[in-house]
């Protein structure tokens, strides 16, 4: 995963508080542990103190009371049986051991013969057998040692001091004392030192300042953590003070865990609040930071996209003094002098270097635009079209400067003629083309003349050279509302001026017909696929347009192909000749109705204008490159083979083979077809017609061939073909 730069610098901040806030955590944890721990030894080694004291006051108190008491006579006597004391009088030695109970503050008191037996009691006995000349204790006073110390009894925990009686140097008797060491002594030794204690034997509990189960753990050397009774315990095990020889018997402190951490805890918690607000503050400002670095570097990245986009952007405001900004100040300038240099550069392929004109490219910009808003306004929108006249041969007379010269002369004069309005540019090699919006095509026209005029006279007056131009006007809406329509409208316009013998104006206006097929922009639409279908389907359009010749193109693409066929030319050839057959009238298309339809004979002017017709076809299929190799054929299918054919009057073999199988083919079709103010000719007629011509009118050899392939026929095939 990639992150933003702003988000890393985020992270990086709250990385960076949020290891802060661990290790304090990690430290704090380690604090408390070392204090809590300290504090519990401490607790073990002041409880191990004042018990030690207590006991070792205890034991010295019980000791000298006990060694007073057993010097009383009575005692004494009592024990051994002196005068008239009977020996071993249990009640009163009883008696007297409840007398000293309570100032010994002793929990029991036991006296024994010599042997050991008990001969007197008082207290809690509980904890003791009959005979007690085996216990420790007993048995070092019966030798005549006093003892004392620490013993464990029934499970009770407690402190004993046995002393001798001792009766003419010898031990008689014994007397111990026991004080238990207990809940009472451990409530003691809360109240004295604030923590809680057990006594306990091997982990069993005999004794201490809370309510406690049977047997708890005994951390040793360390304080643990224990849960006791819904509570946990900060405990820590110490044997009872080695003085007193206590075997396995020790004590545990337990100091409540939510009282020797509280402190820290709240110490922690605060610290975490203050923590979780420097935190939030450290984003906060850390949010600020980073967006005071990314947002410039933003903007510097928005504003080249813009200009990756082919826009030009806003230049930034620096508002910082450091790097980020000294990188926007210097993007501003690359961006203004791109800018600057993009704009020249622009202006540059805009302009022709020779006439500074708008040149071509700028010229189609202009076209596209003016006509969608003229298409919107409703406004008038017309083009002139003009093609120096032989100027080819002006250069070869007077070299290419002079060529030039004139070039310069003229764009000069179509500057000075054209509207303010007018869009004028250098078309391309020797033509200019000028658009002007708010003219008719008359007024175009009118326009176009007057410029004409002048170039002649202006070419006269330089030395008195003839140099002239053809134009071609055309307005839009007349039959398209395309820019691609309309130049071509104004190609075949300039077509038939320099067809109709140049130095002249021609309009392209004069086109009826139905919807599409009336429009030269839509029928080059049309083929452009070039497949035959659609070929096919041009060639219908043409027809159409000819009201007198339906289904014309279509047979001529037939006797033509059939032809071909028949005299063995090879396929592609066949397919050709097929395809030219069915576009070779496709010019006819800018050949006014008037004319086409016209009944009877044509006049001189209307022929010349009907005789344009293949050159208007060869300017339209010129527009589709995938037909390059008809044009041949529709150009020249007006030519003859004696050279008084039309457009170029080629003669014999300088005629394409192709436009010679067409020629064929077209006037058989046009004499054996019907009109309506005459009927076609018969086959027989037509053939004869054509035999006739060979060599004249048709290629000599092909000519034959044709007769021959058509009298091979059958009545039949030659009707289906017609049909
Ligand atoms: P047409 O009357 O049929 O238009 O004949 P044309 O000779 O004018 O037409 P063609 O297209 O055969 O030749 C155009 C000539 O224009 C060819 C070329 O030498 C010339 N030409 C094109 N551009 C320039 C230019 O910039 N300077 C000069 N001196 N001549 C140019
Ligand atoms: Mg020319």
């Amino acid at each position: 995963m990639r992150f933003t730069l702003r988000t890393r610098l985020l992270l990086m901040i709250a990385g960076a508080f949020a290891g802060l806030a661990l290790a304090t955590l990690v430290a704090i944890a380690f604090l408390m542990n070392r204090e809590v721990s300290r504090m519990v030894r401490n607790d073990v080694q002041a409880s191990g103190n004042l018990l030690n004291y207590v006991l070792s006051k205890d034991s010295a108190e019980l000791t000298k009371s006990l060694r007073m008491l057993s010097r009383q006579p009575s005692v004494k006597g009592y024990i051994v049986g002196q005068g008239n004391i009977s020996k071993l009088d249990y009640a009163t030695l009883s008696d007297y051991a409840h007398e000293w109970l309570p100032d010994l503050n002793a929990s029991a008191i036991v006296m024994t013969d010599a042997r050991g037996v008990v001969r007197g009691q008082a207290g809690d006995m509980s904890a003791f057998g009959v005979n007690l000349s085996r216990k420790e204790g007993v048995t070092e006073a019966l030798e005549g040692t006093v003892w004392s110390g620490v013993q464990v009894n029934q499970d009770r925990l407690m402190l004993a001091v046995s002393v001798p009686v001792i009766v003419g140097n010898f031990s008689q008797g014994t007397i111990t004392a026991y004080r238990f060491i207990d809940a009472a002594v451990a409530g003691e030794l809360k109240k004295a030192l604030g923590t809680d204690i057990a006594f306990v034997n091997r982990g069993s509990v005999m004794g201490a300042s809370t309510a406690l189960p049977k047997t708890i753990p005994t951390p040793q050397g360390y304080p643990a953590y224990v849960p006791l009774g819904g509570k946990t315990y900060v405990a820590l095990y110490a044997p009872l003070p080695n003085t007193l020889m206590g075997k396995n018997l020790g004590f545990v402190t337990m100091r409540s865990y939510d009282r020797a951490v509280a402190p820290y805890m709240s110490f922690e918690r605060a610290l975490l609040a203050l923590l979780a607000v420097a935190l939030v503050l450290g984003l906060v400002m850390g949010g600020a930071v980073a967006r005071g670095v990314t947002q410039p570097l933003d903007e510097v990245v928005s504003a080249a996209q813009k200009i990756s986009q082919g826009e030009w952007p806003e230049p930034i405001e620096p508002r910082r003094t450091d790097e980020i900004g000294l990188l926007q100040r210097v993007f501003n300038q690359m961006a203004l002098s791109l800018k600057t240099s993009q704009e020249r550069l622009l202006g540059l392929i805009d302009t022709d270097m020779l006439t500074g004109l708008d040149n071509h490219r700028r010229f189609q910009e202009r076209l596209e635009q003016e006509v969608r808003r003229c298409a919107i306004s409703g406004e008038a929108l017309s083009i002139l079209l003009f093609d120096i006249d032989h100027f080819q041969e002006y250069n070869r007379k007077y070299g290419h400067v002079e060529g030039d010269n004139a070039l310069k002369r003229i764009s000069s004069i179509l500057s000075d003629s054209v509207p303010e309005v007018a869009i004028l540019a250098r078309y391309g090699g020797e033509k200019f083309v000028a658009l002007t919006p708010q003219l008719s095509i008359g007024e175009a026209a009118e326009l176009a003349e007057a410029i004409r005029l002048q170039v002649a006279l202006s070419a006269l007056e330089d030395k008195g050279r003839i140099l002239t131009v053809s134009v071609g006007c055309v307005e839009m809406g007349t039959y398209t509302q395309e820019a691609d329509g309309l130049v071509l409208g104004a190609e075949l316009a300039v077509s038939r001026a320099k067809q109709l013998g140049r130095n002249q104006v021609c309009r392209f206006d004069s086109v009826a017909g139905d919807g599409e097929t009336a429009d030269p922009y839509q029928l080059h639409r049309y083929i452009k696929d070039g497949s035959l279908a659609t070929i096919q389907a041009l060639a219908a359009a043409v027809d159409a347009k000819d009201a007198y010749t339906q289904g014309h193109s279509r047979r001529v693409a037939q006797y033509a192909a059939a032809l071909a066929r028949f005299i063995g030319l090879p396929k592609d050839d066949v397919e050709l000749i097929f395809t030219t057959g069915t576009l070779h009238d496709v010019g006819k298309i800018g050949v006014p109705d008037g004319i086409l339809n016209k009944k009877g004979r044509l006049e001189d002017d209307e022929r010349a204008i009907m005789e344009t017709h293949p050159v208007l076809g060869e300017v339209i299929v010129r527009k589709v490159p995938q037909l390059a190799t008809t044009l041949p054929g529709v150009r020249h299918h007006h030519e003859r083979w004696d050279g008084k054919g039309y457009p170029d009057k080629l003669q014999g073999d300088a005629i394409p083979k192709i436009a010679r199988i067409l020629a064929l083919a077209d006037t058989f079709d046009a004499m054996t077809s019907d009109r309506p103010y005459r009927k076609g000719m018969a086959k027989e007629i037509a053939l004869r017609e054509i035999a006739r011509n060979a060599g004249t009118q048709f290629d000599p050899e092909l000519a034959p061939r044709f007769v021959e392939m058509m009298e091979a026929m059958g009545v039949e095939v030659f009707e289906a073909l017609a049909a």
